[in-house]
């Protein structure tokens, strides 16, 4: 059983990866093997890749991924591995057909990590833990103990390397420039590393709906976007959450080209409380995929 860390070793291609888990580590190292030559299967206890993610940016993802030849097995969990000879190994997965058997060399885990707190004894201290052993913070990033702060992955927050650093920005503007700064609110954009990428900053649609928002929601298709079109790129759409009422950006996805890069410019807009409306009127450049978002918010 392989990690993130230690299929970065292999010196020769596997023939047939079995990756479990269809988060952003399990996709993107799927479909990295599969461009490599790989036979890849995806296996997914929940009904749908990217979990909290909404529906239609999960199935999008499912049926690039599938186009790629990638066996994407969802409401599927695998409840056994066993190593057999010549570095191969059995998974024995239950889905809604019942079990059966795959034959993996080797098996990618990418279910997820755990903090390694045990080794700290925190306890001896009287920092306090959660009950998934992360340490518990307030909102400066102080612990149970005064005067004694933690950051990063450890505490159980987002799980970025720009949300890591934010925490020492934070700290470093507690500590040393003497301001209070908190980590309540903040807006953490992510993007998944597949391609095309999806780029993805504050609420999904059912997040917003959850919230009691009224919700109005805009798309478009990568294959309407002109950069898109010209580079042949044209996989995914562009979807926004707009607060129907004060026209606020509630938040994006942008799965395709440069996803990424395109949910940071409306990441900005948000965080300019620019609405929907001024984005529809912004001039952007012709021809470069951010044009996509005028005929975005203007839908
Ligand atoms: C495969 C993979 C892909 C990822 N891709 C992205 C990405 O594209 N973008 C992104 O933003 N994030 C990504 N992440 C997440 C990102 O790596 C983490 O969120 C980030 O590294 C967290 O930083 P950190 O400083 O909190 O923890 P870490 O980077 O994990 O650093 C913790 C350090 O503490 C050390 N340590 C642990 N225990 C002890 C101890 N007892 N004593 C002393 N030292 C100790 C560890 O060895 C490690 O060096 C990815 C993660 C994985 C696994």
């Amino acid at each position: 059983m392989l990690d993130s860390t230690s299929i970065m070793e292999l010196d020769e291609l596997p023939e047939h990866l079995i990756v479990l888990g269809g988060g952003y580590i399990g996709l993107e190292f799927g479909q990295m093997f599969r461009r490599f030559g790989s036979a890849v299967t995806i296996i997914q206890r929940s009904a749908r890749l990217l979990s909290n993610e909404d529906d239609d940016v999960s199935e999008e993802i499912a049926s690039i991924m599938r186009d790629e030849g990638i066996d994407v097995l969802t409401s599927t969990t695998a409840i056994r591995a066993e190593a057999i000879d010549g570095g191969r190994a059995t998974v024995t997965v239950r889905g809604e057909d019942g079990e059966r058997q795959l034959e993996a060399t080797p098996i990618l885990s990418a279910i997820g990590r755990i903090p390694n707190t045990e080794a700290l004894a925190t306890d001896a201290a009287g920092i306090r833990l959660d009950t998934h052993g992360f340490i518990q913070v307030d909102e400066h990033l102080q612990t149970s103990v005064a005067g004694v702060y933690a950051m990063g992955d450890v505490t159980g927050g987002p799980s970025f390397t720009h949300s890591s650093y934010d925490d020492y920005r934070i700290l470093h503007a507690h500590l040393i420039d003497q301001r209070t700064v908190s980590t309540r609110d903040r807006v953490v954009p992510y993007a998944v590393f597949i391609d095309p990428q999806l780029g993805r900053v504050g609420m999904t649609e059912r997040e917003a709906r959850a919230r009691g928002h009224a919700v109005e929601v805009v798309k478009v298709p990568m294959n309407t976007v002109v950069r898109a079109i010209e580079t042949g790129e044209t996989r995914g759409f562009m979807k926004a959450v707009v607060d129907a009422d004060t026209k606020q950006i509630l938040g994006c996805a942008v799965l395709g080209s440069e996803g990424g890069e395109i949910m940071s410019i409306v990441q900005v807009a948000m965080l300019g409380k620019l609405t929907s409306t001024d984005m529809a009127d912004v001039i952007f450049t012709h021809p470069l995929l951010a044009e996509g978002l005028n005929t975005l918010f203007t839908r």
